[in-house]
């Protein structure tokens, strides 16, 4: 009991000069936190060096299945390194079983494979991005309205075999339908016809923070545009495998996959 107390001292005799750290948001499967430390800092988060901007702002994101602890390395410009703990609240996602699916005997066409494997490669460095744009600490805004077909981190079951995930929040809406960007943005992928997700388009908001729009009908803007938050960058679409119309709004901080609904809040009536 007395050695607890000391080492309790001890700790917060150390942590008195510490530096500032904020966080806004919750730590939680599937979020983005946006963090401020006193500019000139360096932020480690998952093994990353983390990009600070100028005035002290940073951006981490959490994956569907992120631990249940999640450490912050902070080091000031002239201090030493402060690891920061948070505990991660543990989701439940909608996971349905199907049982007595047929086996499926027919081996997936070679092409077919290698093809898919290349556009998820393109996705993959897109995403990977670290540029110095600070358009994540804005206030997200839903692409359109409509009714939500798909959550984020739901997961099938056939068989008992499970199958990749949903990750992005499917909006359904009639083929045309107009997207906006969710926040100011630059371009990184335009692809009219990928395998599995059709029109595919990824938009960069800084710091490795992107939005991807899949099964777009129509793409309206090229890569490298600079987009603003509302504008009108493709049209909704069934392409790819797809069962039928919807937008499907995925975001990432690099290649943790994060749920958007929690940077926009509920869907506007
Ligand atoms: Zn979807």
């Amino acid at each position: 009991m007395t050695t607890r107390l000391i080492i309790a001292a001890l700790c917060s005799l150390f942590s008195a000069g510490a530096a500032a750290l904020e966080i806004q948001g919750e730590w939680k499967q599937g979020a983005v936190l946006l963090g401020r430390v006193e500019p000139g800092s360096q932020v480690e988060f998952l093994q990353r060096q983390v990009r600070v901007a100028e005035d002290g702002r940073f951006v981490v994101g959490l994956g569907r299945d992120a631990e249940p602890e999640a450490v912050l390395k902070v080091t000031p410009p002239n201090g030493e390194t402060e690891k920061h703990r948070f505990d991660v609240v543990q989701r439940e996602y909608h996971i349905q079983r199907v049982e007595g699916v047929p086996q499926q005997t027919v081996t997936p066409d070679p092409k077919q494979v290698e093809r898919s494997r290349k556009e998820a490669a393109l996705a993959w460095q897109a995403r990977q991005r670290d540029s110095e744009y600070t358009f994540f600490s804005q206030s997200f805004e839903w692409p359109l309205t409509g009714r939500i077909s798909g959550v984020y981190g739901s997961q099938r079951y056939f068989n008992g075999e499970p199958r990749a995930p949903h990750y992005g929040v499917d909006i359904a809406a009639p083929t045309g339908t107009p997207a906006r960007a969710p926040a100011d943005g630059v371009v990184t992928l335009v692809h009219d016809d990928m395998f599995f997700s059709g029109g595919t388009l990824i938009m960069d908001h800084g710091h490795g923070l992107s939005s991807t729009f899949i099964h777009l009908h129509k793409i309206l803007v090229e890569e490298g545009d600079y987009v603003e938050q509302g504008q009108v960058v493709a049209q909704v679409g069934a392409t790819g495998r797809a069962t039928g119309p919807h937008l499907d709004w995925r975001m990432n901080w690099f290649d943790q996959r994060v749920d958007p609904t929690l940077l926009v809040g509920p869907m506007p009536e």
